[in-house]
């Protein structure tokens, strides 16, 4: 799996913090906001739980002086709700204590987790109002989350959705995804409490856009949120615009799952790794 990490590059700012920092400065001072994501899913002990749970207060603490508020984005697996829900909501509760000005957007995961972690994110947002959640278009049970999530004050990231699902709970359509995501995110728009708008989908953004200027949504009241490394034209596009622009920064070992979804969403991805694999075996470099 080394062999992927050239491509893993592209997406990930770095392997540690002090790797990561001067890439979340540029992105900070080029007049975005920053998602700032600890790579980490599905551990299986409570140490690694734990440890990851240890990582982000270490993270909040060195971004502590700069005087900018950030957003963390965190998925539960990694603070341990495969092991015990209980554990991994007072895991959550320790993070959003220890949060100040900041913000914590869980990360929506595979379909097997939907519920308990809308029920989680719920119970600590109740206490923590600086809590956000994250939902997927793709999801069939998506409108009534939203509607919950909106009428208790959650803040929500809509994203198409990253995980294989089957038929009975996601649609499997790229146009009847499009669809629904461009009617959740009308809702949101209208009605959200500061949402996020989280897609490089240029058509749905041009239609995003027109609903924008023709229902005169303030600018201020929504953000528009892309992944570190990809579509950095539509990113600076938007924010030339005037939009507020948050992006999504992932860093930390564990980048292969993160690394694999975005080789899956795009078949260019698969050409660039293949084309580094065959130059690595046979030799095939420029520089000698
Ligand atoms: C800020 C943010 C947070 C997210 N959080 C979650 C989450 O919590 N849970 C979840 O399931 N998913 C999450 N996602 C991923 C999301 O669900 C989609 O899988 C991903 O964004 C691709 O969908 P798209 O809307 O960009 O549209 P697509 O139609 O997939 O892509 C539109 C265009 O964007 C570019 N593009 C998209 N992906 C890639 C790529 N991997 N490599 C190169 N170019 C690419 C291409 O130019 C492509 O034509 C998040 C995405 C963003 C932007």
């Amino acid at each position: 799996m080394k062999l992927l990490y050239p491509f893993a590059k592209r997406f990930i700012a770095g392997p540690d913090l002090t790797t990561a920092l001067p890439a979340i400065q540029r992105i900070r001072e080029s007049g975005y906001f920053a998602s700032i994501d600890i790579l980490g899913e599905s551990v299986v002990t409570r140490s690694q739980a734990e440890s990851a749970k240890i990582e982000y207060l270490k993270l909040f603490e060195s971004l502590g002086n700069i005087n900018h508020s950030f957003e963390f984005s965190i998925k539960l697996t990694q603070l341990g709700l495969d092991i015990d829900r209980d554990f991994c909501a007072e895991n959550l509760k320790q993070l959003a204590r220890a949060l100040g000005d900041h913000t914590i957007r869980v990360d929506m995961e595979g379909s097997s987790h939907t519920q308990d972690t809308l029920e989680i994110c719920d119970e600590v947002h109740r206490s923590h109002p600086q809590i956000g959640q994250a939902i997927q278009a793709y999801l069939l049970r998506s409108s009534n989350d939203i509607r919950h999530c909106i009428d208790n004050g959650i803040s929500i990231r809509l994203c198409k959705g990253a995980y294989k699902e089957p038929a009975e709970v996601a649609l499997q359509s790229m146009d009847k995804i499009r669809t629904n995501f461009f009617n959740l995110a009308c809702q949101l728009l209208k009605e959200g409490i500061q949402p996020a708008i989280a897609t490089h989908d240029e058509n749905l953004l041009v239609e995003l856009l027109n609903f924008i200027g023709r229902e005169k949504i303030d600018p201020n009241s929504f953000y528009f949120e892309m992944l570190y490394g990809i579509r950095r034209d539509l990113q600076k596009t938007l924010k030339d615009k005037g939009y507020r622009v948050r992006i999504y920064i992932p860093y930390g070992k564990a980048w292969l799952p993160y690394t694999l979804r975005r080789l899956a969403e795009k078949k260019e991805n698969l050409l660039f790794v293949f084309t580094h694999l065959f130059r690595e075996t046979f030799g095939l470099r420029k520089l000698r």
